[in-house]
Order: structure tokens, then C-alpha cells, then sequence
């Protein structure tokens, strides 16, 4: 087995993950660039090896379970193994998401990818993560999806999103549920929101920049083995369920 630490960092062709996979690269890691489009997909490899880091191009689709498979086979023949699953890919659906008028299409597409998605990949690529000494697997979520924040008077969670913060509240939820099932084993997974970054989910109104979005989810990715597991971080700490 190659001795090179190697991660997956799905929908790393900009944004967060793209940032995310630059980080985790500049350990020396080997890094699989998760993405659908293939162009942007070759752009960002390119990108990140003219910057030093050992990254191959993952074609995925997080909704397509043929995809998927595929994905975990590509890496299997490129790198023998796989320590580290950031399941960052995300959509937002669109605006405006009221509970009222919203159309079952895109509540579907939403789950599909930022909850159901995250199964399927994680489902595909657990086989090579339970052979890595230190796996770990990081669930790209938003403070949205806090139940106590969204229930709180005071608290600023942005415009109504019926599709989007709850998947992010179900994704926090399911990442629980792993947690719980994974208990007694190497593997630690937990939720992070990156904080409000400027991207193009967001139309780049955000107020910080997708590498310091990146940090808390490459701290994540490199926990220690007494790290967290079942948890919901930011920069600032855990966030409230
Ligand atoms: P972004 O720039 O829009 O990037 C999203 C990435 O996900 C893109 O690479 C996109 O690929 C990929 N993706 C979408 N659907 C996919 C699919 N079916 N299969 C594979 N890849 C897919 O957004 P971002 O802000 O970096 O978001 C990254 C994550 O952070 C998301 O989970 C988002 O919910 C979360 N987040 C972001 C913020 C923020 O302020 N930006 C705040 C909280 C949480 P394509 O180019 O192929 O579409």
C-alpha cells in the first residue's frame, strides 16, 4: 500500500472544497478532486499541481450511484487507499425557498445531493477508509441547519430556505447517526459549517474567503485519534444542535 495519506474531497473544483484540497495537499497528501464537470475538473487538478500538491482528477457525481462506484474505483487503482472523506459537494437549490410555494422538484434535488449524497458516497468509500489507521470523514453542513439557531428569535440565519438549511439539520442529523453506528472504531466523522464564505453558492456575498471557509474542515480532517466524532463545529467551537 502506498504510504501517502490520501483524501477525497467531493465538489473540489472551486469553492470551499477546492480550498479544502489545497490545504490538505500542502501535508504532502495525496488528493482525489471529486467533481462532476470534467473541464473544471481538469482546471482545478492543474491548478493545484502547479501549486505542489499531489491531486488527481475523481469524476463524480455525488446523485448517480454508477458514478459513485466509480469514483471509489478510480481511487482504489490511483492510490491504493483512502484516510480521509470530505463530503463538501452542496447546492443550495435556489431563491427564493418559501415553505408555501416551493416545488417537490427542488426539495428533491436538495436532499438528493447535500443529504442522500453524502450516503452514497460515504457507503462507497467506507470499504477503503476502514483500512486506514487514522480515517476520518468531515460533512461540509451550515449553521442553517441548527434547529436552535433557526428556532431562535435572535439568532440571524438568513432568508428562509425550506430545501436547503433543513438538509443541512437532516445531514447534522445523519452525521449522528454514523457516529453512533461507527462508535469503537478508528473512524471519526463529524458536521462543520465553513462559515458565511463568498462563493458561488452564495453569489459570493459572503464575508469571508473560501480558504479561511476551508480551515475548520482541515482541522477536521486532521484530527487526532482522541478527536471528536458525532459533532457539529465552526470556527468558533461547536454549534449548537
Ligand atoms: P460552490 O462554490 O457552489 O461549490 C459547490 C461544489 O459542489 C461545486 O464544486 C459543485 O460542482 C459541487 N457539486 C454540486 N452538486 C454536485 C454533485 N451532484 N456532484 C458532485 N459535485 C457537486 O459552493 P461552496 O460555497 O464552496 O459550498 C461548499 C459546501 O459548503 C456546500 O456543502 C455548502 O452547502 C457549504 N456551505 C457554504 C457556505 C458559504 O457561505 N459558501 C456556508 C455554509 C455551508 P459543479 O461545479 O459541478 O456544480
Amino acid at each position: 500500500m502506498s504510504e501517502q495519506t490520501t483524501a477525497l474531497v467531493t465538489g473540489a473544483n472551486k469553492g470551499i472544497g477546492y480550498e479544502i484540497a489545497a490545504g490538505l495537499g500542502a501535508f504532502g497528501w495525496r488528493v482525489g478532486v471529486g467533481a462532476r464537470d470534467e473541464q473544471r475538473r481538469d482546471a482545478a487538478v492543474a491548478r493545484l499541481r502547479a501549486g505542489g500538491v499531489d491531486a488527481f482528477g475523481v469524476p463524480l457525481d455525488v446523485t448517480d450511484d454508477a458514478s459513485v462506484a466509480a469514483a471509489a474505483n478510480v481511487i482504489e487503482e490511483r492510490a491504493g487507499r483512502l484516510d480521509v472523506l470530505v463530503n463538501n459537494a452542496g447546492i443550495t437549490g435556489g431563491a427564493p425557498q418559501m415553505p408555501t410555494t416551493v416545488d417537490v422538484a427542488t426539495m428533491l434535488a436538495v436532499v438528493e445531493t447535500n443529504v442522500i449524497g453524502v450516503i452514497r458516497v460515504t457507503n462507497a468509500m467506507l470499504p477503503m477508509l476502514r483500512r486506514s489507521s487514522a480515517p476520518r470523514i468531515v460533512n461540509v453542513s451550515s449553521s442553517v441547519g441548527s434547529l436552535s439557531r433557526q428556532s431562535s428569535p435572535d439568532a440571524d440565519t438568513g432568508p428562509i430556505a425550506v430545501a436547503y438549511a433543513p438538509s443541512k439539520s437532516f445531514l447534522n442529523a445523519v452525521t449522528i447517526q454514523y457516529a453512533k453506528e461507527l462508535a469503537g472504531t478508528n473512524i471519526l466523522i463529524n458536521a462543520v459549517c465553513p462559515g458565511f464564505v463568498a462563493t458561488d453558492l452564495n453569489g459570493h456575498r459572503g464575508t469571508g474567503t473560501a480558504q479561511q471557509g476551508a480551515a475548520t474542515p482541515i482541522r477536521l480532517a486532521t484530527l487526532p485519534d482522541a478527536g471528536p466524532s458525532g459533532g457539529f463545529f465552526d470556527d468558533a467551537g461547536m454549534v449548537p444542535w
